[in-house]
């Protein structure tokens, strides 16, 4: 892309080029914005790539930061101390496809990232992008991931955090980010409030990088990695069909806009892929629109166990609604004892436990394929982007041991012989 109208900003940011309105394509120079000045629509990352190739990026390190070419953050950013995540691994779940009956199946396990959830990806490139436009303190309102993610990067770099959260957000998710000592408040009200007061405190405080608000467009840009990460781990190739959960709905586009660079630069063979998104019907407003076929949001008041996807205003559904249906997908969403079932199903089948988003992600996958949505002879992979153990309270009570048993062969024959 070249952009003849905006000044090349003397800010490196490797090949980041300009802020450009998704509604508009009014374009400015790199900077901490996130909403047009004309329209007020969203600010997105433009870039001018330059040439890469699969051979720079398999030199590169064994993180996201192996993609940078393809990132808003400096071309020396591994050489700052942040989390690195990525590289997760993706696994062949071939007991889940018989479960699912689906002929081929993957599971990018984002399991596995420094605090468990695909947030440390966005907050990497926050954080890599807020140090070159001049911030000091990294702040975000959270569901909950998003709290660890913030709070363990600013740790990490030395840098003060501010981390905001529903009053009523799992314990776990509290501890583990109580746990790295930054400013951590809990608020009375849901998720959206929290969006409201982080909005206005951003506008207060110059030197304070709210992750997913005033530097919102680069934050969102780290979701691509999980894109080019399934492509590159399947070989240097697209998917045909891939299943991600949404909550504001960034992930989902930056998954297709991902997918779309690969093929455009020449990376993977342009080969058509579809995107399905997945909502816990408790908050469900993306899917209540897909399905209706209207183009805009009608907010809804989130009551679900998957809490890290209950934004009832999501600010890129409509971007998702362009995504899913300009590939041909679909969007589903499951209830609370099905977000349970797929993930014990995930586990049972895979050895994988997944948080509430998890099981919102398989059962949805269960869905489509039974409704014919999904087409089960295409090659699929799902989305896992968070780990159970944060979101014990969902399975606690439907989980346990057998038995309890005196310290005996006979007992355990016993109850073992119950089936
Ligand atoms: C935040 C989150 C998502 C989705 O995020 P978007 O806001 O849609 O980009 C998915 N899974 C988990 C576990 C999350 O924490
Ligand atoms: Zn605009």
């Amino acid at each position: 892309m070249t952009l003849v109208d905006v000044q090349k900003s003397t800010l490196d940011l490797g090949p980041a080029r300009a802020l450009s309105c998704r509604e508009c394509g009014h374009q400015i120079p790199l900077a901490a914005e996130f909403a047009c000045a004309e329209c007020f629509g969203p600010l997105e990352v433009a870039y001018d790539f330059g040439t890469v190739t699969r051979a720079d990026i398999e030199a590169g390190p064994q993180s996201i930061w192996r993609y940078r070419g393809l990132l808003p953050v400096p071309s020396d950013v591994s050489s700052h101390p942040n989390t690195d995540p990525g590289m997760t691994r993706l696994v062949k779940a071939d007991r889940l496809a018989a479960a699912l009956g689906v002929k081929s199946l993957w599971v990018k396990d984002d399991t596995g990232n420094p605090t468990h959830s695909f947030k440390d990806r966005v907050v990497a490139v926050a954080l890599a992008a807020a140090r070159k436009l001049g911030f000091s303190v990294l702040a975000c309102p959270s569901t909950g991931n998003l709290a660890n993610a913030v709070a363990a990067a600013a740790a990490r770099a030395g840098w003060d955090s501010v981390v905001l959260i529903p009053s009523s957000l799992e314990r776990a998710k509290i501890l583990t980010t109580a746990v790295y000592d930054g400013a951590l408040i809990a608020v009375d009200g849901n998720y959206d409030d929290v969006n409201r007061l982080a909005t206005e405190l951003a506008a207060e405080h110059e030197d304070w990088a709210f992750v997913n608000v005033n530097v919102r467009p680069y934050y969102a840009e780290g979701s691509k990695t999980l894109g080019y990460e399934v492509a590159e781990q399947l070989g240097w190739r697209l998917p045909q069909q891939i299943v991600v959960p949404i909550a504001s709905g960034s992930q989902l586009t930056k998954v297709d806009k991902a997918f779309r660079e690969l093929g455009e630069l020449g990376l993977v063979e342009a080969s058509p892929y579809r995107v399905f998104g997945a909502q816990a019907t408790g908050c469900s407003p993306v899917a209540a629109a897909f399905k209706a076929g209207q183009d805009v949001i009608t907010p809804v008041k989130p009551d679900t166990i998957a809490r890290s996807l209950a934004i009832g205003a999501p600010a890129d559904g409509p971007y998702v609604l362009d995504s899913v249906r300009r590939t041909g997908g679909a969007i589903e969403d499951v209830t609370d004892a099905e977000v349970v079932e797929g993930i014990r199903l995930l586990a049972r089948t895979e050895g994988i436990f997944a948080e509430t988003a998890g099981g919102v992600t398989v059962a949805t996958a269960k869905k489509l394929i039974e409704t014919g949505q999904l087409d089960p002879e295409a090659e699929t992979v799902l989305l896992i982007t968070g780990d159970g153990l944060k979101t014990l309270d969902a399975v606690q009570d439907h989980i346990g041991p057998r038995a309890t048993i005196p310290p005996s062969a006979a007992a355990v024959r016993e109850v073992l012989n119950r089936g």
